[in-house]
């Protein structure tokens, strides 16, 4: 039976491999292909934009840049499955500067129409904490743009930070120096322990979407987010909830003191321009 089965079952792997492999072949030379001519085809790769809510006022805390591309074959594909790719081909270098360098550009256009957007979170990928020389490079790209540290925030996965935990205190160190936020991204799915969650620079703690979704029937994820919230304000940090779709989700939130709140029951992610239109008014004057 073992015998007649297995040949089956590794023809069916083989199939599935191939077609997998032969999307991310395409996915890499895609991703070159808009990388190498950025302005023709500028239109493939953007920005969208997803406001994050204060709770205490309900007012705007800013913005999380999220990328979208747009294939000129394949249609909208997820990140999560493009940033994979590009991190596994090293493309994942080159896309971020694209993403950061546009973000750059989309701040200045609102800072020169009077937009008080607070900050915009930029998310980092695991690898760009090996580079020892990261918080210069960002800095750097940031004042070729002609935009200000203190209009940004980066979002670092609580598993990149743990690959390599004390390299990523320097870099946090370095961007806090800078006066740009650091955010501890899908909080709660990684190993930090307590003494190395004491000892981050981070002001805030975004909890994972994880926690969120089934918040109302289970009551071990209640649990879950009330702790990290009470630990959170006991160290001095923030904490975000991402993933909020829900009134029952959002007035647990704000029951049990949650800071800022993020997802589809405020808005989904959008464009630069109707974040401007929907936002400009109410904007928080306090610095989150
Ligand atoms: P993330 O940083 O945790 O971003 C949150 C994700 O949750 C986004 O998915 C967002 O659109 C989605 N989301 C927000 N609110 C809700 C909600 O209420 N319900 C549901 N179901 N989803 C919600 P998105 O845009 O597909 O991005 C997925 C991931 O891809 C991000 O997770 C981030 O890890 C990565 N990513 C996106 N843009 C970038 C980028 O510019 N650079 C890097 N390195 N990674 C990026
Ligand atoms: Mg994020
Ligand atoms: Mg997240
Ligand atoms: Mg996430």
């Amino acid at each position: 039976y073992e015998a007649k089965k297995r040949p089956l079952g590794v023809a069916f792997c083989n199939k599935q491999q191939s077609l997998h492999n032969k999307r991310r072949l395409a996915i890499e030379q895609g991703l070159r292909n808009a990388l190498a001519a950025p302005l023709v085809n500028d239109y493939q790769l953007f920005a969208v934009y997803q406001p994050l809510i204060y709770l205490p006022s309900q007012h705007l805390a800013g913005f999380e840049a999220l990328m979208r591309w747009h294939h000129p074959e394949f249609g909208l594909i997820s990140p999560a499955e493009f940033i994979p790719v590009a991190e596994d081909t090293g493309l994942i270098f080159e896309l971020s500067r694209w993403m950061l360098t546009s973000v750059c550009q989309q701040t200045v256009k609102w800072h020169q129409q009077g937009f008080n957007f607070q900050r915009i979170s930029v998310n980092l990928s695991a690898l760009e904490l090996m580079n020892i020389n990261l918080a210069d490079d960002l800095l750097s790209i940031i004042s070729n743009a002609g935009a200000q540290p203190q209009w940004f925030k980066f979002e670092i996965t609580e598993t990149a930070l743990m690959a390599i935990p004390e390299q990523s205190i320097e870099i946090l160190q370095k961007l806090i120096q800078a006066d740009i936020h650091v955010v501890i991204d899908d909080f709660g799915t990684g190993y930090s322990s307590l003494a190395y969650l004491k000892s981050l620079p981070a002001k805030m703690l975004k909890i994972d979407q994880s926690f969120i979704n089934n918040l109302i029937n289970s009551v071990e994820d209640q649990a879950v987010v009330k702790a990290v919230i009470s630990m959170a304000h006991s160290l001095g940090k923030q904490v975000t909830a991402e993933g909020v779709e829900l009134q029952v989700q959002l007035d647990f939130l704000v029951e049990h003191g949650c800071d800022v709140a993020q997802g589809y029951y405020f808005s989904k992610p959008i464009s630069a321009e109707d974040g401007y239109k929907k936002y400009n008014v109410n904007a928080d004057i306090t610095d989150i």
